[in-house]
């Protein structure tokens, strides 16, 4: 079984942002910048942070952060937003999920500027997606199709499974394997016999956020098996991902482990969506 390394990938988009960021630096005389805005305590979330601020500095790239605490009203949020959407050294930024509960990430994201919109999660970018106008498109499911673009796993006529329908991976990957020639069904809580439409799937991305949900008996022989799903990240304990990974040998032609699988394409396309939206910004 190959697996599919999204350390090698991520590595390699990272080198060719570096050098467009130079080559920006050069011109426009200051560094493309992210920025990020946190809202309170959850392990899991100052892990990611801290990750793309080391990302950030290993590309060339200017990083700013606005720490709020848990109890941040909506209207300081959106005050911090609106300080990041005029702030000039910022050419994308994100605001890290998940918020407090009492906070709407909808609003949230709506205040946006969508010239600034790292994550590719703004309405008007996920229309433009929609569409065939891609701007950016959203971090995660971007992040497979470069694996499976860097693997050279043909997509076109393939039979693809999506497991998930959330907003920022299920959803947005469903309509990538679309428009990459795949026939895509997508399975959600609802579904009924899902293993039915796994095994039926040449290539099947699993993002359910249910810890080892799925394993070898839901996939046919010689499938491609992507992990968007992450478990245990930031709680001190070991990482693993919605598939029974360990079950794939032998029965899955290629599969991404978690971790160092879909994970780390999150931030190179992170990086990749900032650097998109500089350049834009820049003519
Ligand atoms: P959500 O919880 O928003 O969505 C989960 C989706 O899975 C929903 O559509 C839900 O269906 C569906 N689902 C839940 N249980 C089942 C089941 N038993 N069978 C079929 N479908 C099911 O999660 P996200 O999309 O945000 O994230 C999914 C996973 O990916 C998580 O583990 C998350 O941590 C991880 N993740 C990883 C990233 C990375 O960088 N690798 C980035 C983002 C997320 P319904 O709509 O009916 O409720």
């Amino acid at each position: 079984m190959l697996i599919l390394d999204g350390k090698i990938v991520a590595q390699k988009m990272k080198l060719q942002i570096a050098e467009k960021a130079l080559d920006f630096e050069s011109k426009v005389g200051r560094k493309p910048g992210l920025g990020v805005i946190i809202v309170g305590e959850d392990p899991a979330s100052h892990v990611y942070v801290r990750n793309k601020e080391i990302a950030c500095n290993a590309v060339n790239f200017h990083s700013v952060r606005i720490q709020l605490p848990a109890s941040t009203t909506e209207s300081e949020l959106l005050q911090a937003i609106v300080s990041m959407n005029q702030n000039e050294l910022v050419d994308a930024f994100l605001v890290q999920m998940p918020l407090p509960s009492h906070l709407s990430t909808e609003r949230m994201l709506d205040a946006i500027d969508p010239m600034k919109d790292a994550d590719g999660l703004h309405p008007i970018n996920m229309g433009y997606l929609w569409v065939n106008r891609q701007r950016v498109a959203p971090c995660t499911p971007w992040g497979v199709m470069k694996i499976l673009e860097h693997y050279q796993i043909p997509i076109k006529g393939k039979r693809c499974v999506v497991v998930g329908r959330s907003q920022i991976v299920g959803r947005p990957m469903a309509h990538l394997l679309t428009m990459a020639d795949g026939t895509v069904t997508v399975c959600h809580s609802r579904t009924f016999n899902t293993r039915e439409i796994t095994k039926e799937a040449d290539i099947i991305v699993v993002a359910a956020g249910q810890k080892h949900l799925l394993g070898r008996d839901d996939f046919k022989n010689g499938a491609v098996v992507i992990d968007v799903g992450i478990h245990g990240s930031g709680q001190g304990k070991a990482v693993t991902g919605d598939v029974r990974f360990s079950e794939l040998e032998g029965h899955a032609t290629a599969a991404t482990p978690v971790p160092g699988g879909v994970g780390p394409m999150t931030i190179a396309c992170l990086l990749e969506n900032t650097m998109t939206l500089a350049q834009l910004k820049k003519k």
